[in-house]
């Protein structure tokens, strides 16, 4: 399926390693040029040389720095002919007990996935509704609809930014203009964070870390973890010019651990 925005520009944040660059390699893939960034210089650098040399068509612009800062955003928006895909992505908050975090712990994480994201999107929202194309893509979190307990800082900051895109993504002055805002949540993907986060709890338990993920493989009933590249085919397709009437909804894609009905 073509999906219609070769040629358009992409703001893909967090996007050296991960779910980032799996919607980045999806969204190089159907001839969207693209503005990555991430923190690490290196693997950025890394990252934009292996898309251009699988894309050769596509322009590829890197901004190495914190896109949880003032100066982050504005120089990866600066960096973006126009924005007309947005996809938002920043590390995940430690995890931990709610009593040992202080505010400072609970502003970080909202500045990271919750202020952030509402940052970027304020910065291009109004212009895409302007030009009648626009899509925008949060990867939040699975623990947004199933809280996770060690997760306390994602589960509430998310939880924000999903209430508050659930009021904005249906104003009519983005939705009637084809702007569609919608949020894609991770389960469990096969990522550097999944593994980190695995080997503490390793070093914990007393357990290696192969134990650690085949435990948690075994909880998800696809018996495996998502791939950054699945994750990416889904994000560009949110992003196509077939999923104009997809807008305010939460996508999870977790192989069916989530239990519930709806
Ligand atoms: P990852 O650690 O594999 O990749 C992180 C990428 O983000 C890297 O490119 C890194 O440079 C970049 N990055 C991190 N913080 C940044 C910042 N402040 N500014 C700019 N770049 C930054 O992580 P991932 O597994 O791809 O996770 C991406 C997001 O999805 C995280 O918020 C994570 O909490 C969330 N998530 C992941 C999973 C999973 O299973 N992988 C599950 C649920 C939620």
């Amino acid at each position: 399926m073509d999906m219609g925005i070769a040629g358009r520009w992409a703001l893909v944040c967090a996007a050296s390693k991960g779910l980032g660059r799996g919607c980045a390699e999806a969204l190089a893939a159907e001839g969207v040029n693209l503005v990555i960034t991430a923190r690490g210089v290196d693997a950025l650098q890394a990252a934009a040389t292996a898309l251009r040399a699988a894309h050769p068509g596509i322009e590829v612009r890197t901004v190495a720095g914190d896109i949880t800062t003032p100066e982050g955003r504005a120089t990866a928006l600066a960096a973006c002919p126009q924005v007309d895909i947005l996809v938002n992505n920043a590390g995940g908050p430690p995890p931990g007990d709610f009593r040992d975090w202080d505010r400072a712990a609970w502003i970080a994480a909202l500045d990271a996935n919750m202020l952030t994201p509402i940052e970027l999107i304020k910065a291009v929202v109004d212009g895409m509704a302007e030009r009648g194309f626009g899509r925008i893509v949060n990867i939040t979190s699975g623990a947004v609809k199933a809280p996770i307990d060690i997760l306390g800082l994602s589960n509430g900051a998310r939880s924000g930014l999903t209430g508050f895109v659930a009021g904005l993504a249906r104003q009519s002055k983005l939705a009637a203009a084809n702007v569609t805002i919608n949020n894609l949540l991770p389960g469990v993907f096969d990522t550097d964070r999944v593994r980190n986060t695995s080997m503490g709890a390793a070093a914990k338990l007393g357990k290696t870390v192969e134990e650690v993920l085949a435990q948690r493989r075994a909880t998800i009933p696809a018996q495996r973890f998502g791939t950054a590249d699945e994750f990416g085919a889904f994000c560009a397709f949110m992003c196509s010019a077939h999923a104009a009437y997809l807008t305010g909804q939460n996508i999870l894609l977790d192989g069916g651990a989530y239990p519930g009905t709806f």
